[in-house]
């Protein structure tokens, strides 16, 4: 039945004659097995078929995280559409221009978003689904028959998702069915997954993270999946004794150890914590390890790029570095041109088949990040050691140029992190009349606390005077988006006029 469409074919190739092993546990909903959920998604195809959905259509949805979801992911697919998942936290004017600029031909939202959603979907046909897998998308599915995948080649496209838009218009990266099934393949292998684990799945699912890391590889894999809604310290905690695997962003961890329930009997059964999305700090690292007896594995990836590389399953698993470039993913760290000697910064470029297909309807875009030979620049900063660990260093943009000299953020926020009374901090460039940007250390404190003087006198013995914060500000939190990223345009934002006077 699937044999023709790229992505499902192999997707189902775990679970074939497995049709009555577990695939999701819903913690208070029940089990759903493989084979219902296949079936499901057959029938979400057929409802997107009955829709008037034809091969390369888009289908956008921006819903809850339910079983439901992952049908229409699977469906959508199936149904040779391409499937195009929105940020629930968007807004109707937001949600307005992903619409405009990806023209999908089904609009799937929340029945309580149903008329705003309405007014700004054109011609699409709008369906609703809820937070309980119920609304007219499941009405009309749930009258519908066997599907057939509709045939659908390597390169062909089965996703699109915007990427977060940091810099300027939010920018659609395209995936195809190669570009997803290589790489879950890979990570499967690599990290060592099979049909006997059971990963708690926690993550949104409008995000690459969720969607492709943790669904297709617990698919790839034939694994079960206990699958959450969202992040829920309590029922993480709870499926922990009888799960495998945990795939999170840094936050989940760190809040997972404020929990005096973290320890290492809790965590006997599991094999593996994975993080990405967002730098783990060396400290979170350390304190789960002495918490847990488990080294957190992190790796590192982006939209457009799948994953690109990961600590080593059997090895050394070094904190503050994301590991190797993944096998069949090539990397390289360029400055002007030019590949950079062994440990020195510069612009991280990957290439190998887990690169995407170019960005939606912006050839121009696609040519500034795209080489025709296949490399892609990611925008992050980044080194390798002789070892060849990756490091990242943080975002090119989020480089501060000051007085003329380049300074790494990633190189001051480490000091400051080591300082005693400090959780986190981040350092930004903002807007100096004399130096065009000035240092500006944002610090958020913990224990006993520390004092903008306190770390301004620590760092004045470490660092060149031109990479000494000019302002350090202690705050309570960080601003964070839903992926665990610092936001550090935000931060930007809020200092931007400080030395303006
Ligand atoms: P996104 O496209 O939303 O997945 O964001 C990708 C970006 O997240 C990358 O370009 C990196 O800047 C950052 N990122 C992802 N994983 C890591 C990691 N393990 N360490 C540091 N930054 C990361």
């Amino acid at each position: 039945m699937y044999e023709q469409n790229h992505l499902i074919h192999q997707l189902r190739a775990a679970s074939q004659g497995r049709d009555d092993a577990v695939f999701a546990q819903i913690p208070g909903g029940g089990d759903v097995t493989f084979g219902a959920l296949f079936a499901g998604a057959e029938r979400m195809a057929a409802a997107l078929a009955a829709k008037g959905l034809q091969p390369g259509d888009r289908v956008a949805v921006q819903v809850s995280k339910t079983l439901q979801a992952i049908e229409l992911y699977l469906g959508t697919v199936m149904a040779g559409g391409i499937f195009l998942p929105l940020n629930t936290a968007y807004t109707a004017p937001e949600v307005a221009y992903f619409l405009g600029d990806a023209t999908p031909r089904v609009v799937v939202c929340d029945p309580a978003r149903e008329a705003e959603t309405r007014g700004i979907a054109g011609a699409a046909e709008v369906l609703t689904l809820d937070a309980a897998g119920q609304g007219t998308l499941l009405d009309l599915a749930e009258v519908q028959g066997r599907f057939r995948a509709v045939a659908r080649a390597e390169g062909d496209l089965a996703a699109i998702l915007y990427t977060s838009g940091t810099t300027g218009r939010s920018k659609g990266a395209m995936l195809s069915h190669g570009n997803l099934a290589s790489n879950s393949l890979t990570l499967r292998d690599y990290w060592q997954f099979t049909g006997a684990d059971v990963l708690i799945h926690a993550l949104p699912i409008f995000h690459t993270h969720g969607l492709f890391v943790a669904t297709n590889v617990a698919l790839f894999a034939g694994a079960q999946v206990v699958f959450l809604p969202g992040f829920d310290a309590e029922a993480i905690l709870q499926a922990m004794p009888r799960a495998t695997a945990l795939m999170g962003v840094p936050t989940f961890y760190t809040r997972l150890l404020q929990d005096p329930r973290l320890d290492k009997e809790r965590a006997a059964n599991m094999r593996l914590f994975i993080s990405g999305s967002a730098p783990l700090l060396v400290d979170t690292h350390e304190q789960w390890e002495a918490r847990t007896g488990h080294r957190i594995l992190e790796r590192y990836g982006m939209t457009e790029t799948n994953m690109s590389t990961s600590n080593p399953y059997e090895g050394d698993r070094r904190a503050g570095t994301v590991g190797f470039p993944l096998p069949g993913v090539e990397a390289q760290v360029m400055l002007d041109g030019a590949e950079v000697p062994v440990g020195d910064i510069g612009v991280l470029e990957v290439r190998g088949s887990n690169v995407f297909q170019g960005y939606w309807q912006m050839p121009e875009k696609t040519a500034e990040e795209l080489r025709p030979d296949g490399w892609f620049i990611t925008g992050d900063l980044a080194k390798i050691d002789a070892d060849g660990y990756v490091t990242i260093v943080g975002r090119e943009k989020d480089l501060v140029i000051t007085g003329g000299f380049n300074v790494y953020p990633k190189e001051i926020e480490s000091l400051i992190d080591d300082l005693p009374g400090v959780l986190e901090s981040a350092v930004i460039g903002v807007a100096h009349p004399d130096f065009g940007e000035a240092v500006v250390a944002v610090v958020v404190a913990q224990g006993d606390g520390t004092s903008a003087e306190a770390v301004q006198v620590a760092l004045s013995g470490q660092l060149a005077k031109f990479k000494q914060p000019k302002h350090i500000a202690i705050v309570e939190a960080l601003p964070r988006n839903t992926m665990g990223k610092v936001q550090k345009k935000a931060l930007r934002e809020e200092y931007a006029g400080l030395f303006s006077a």
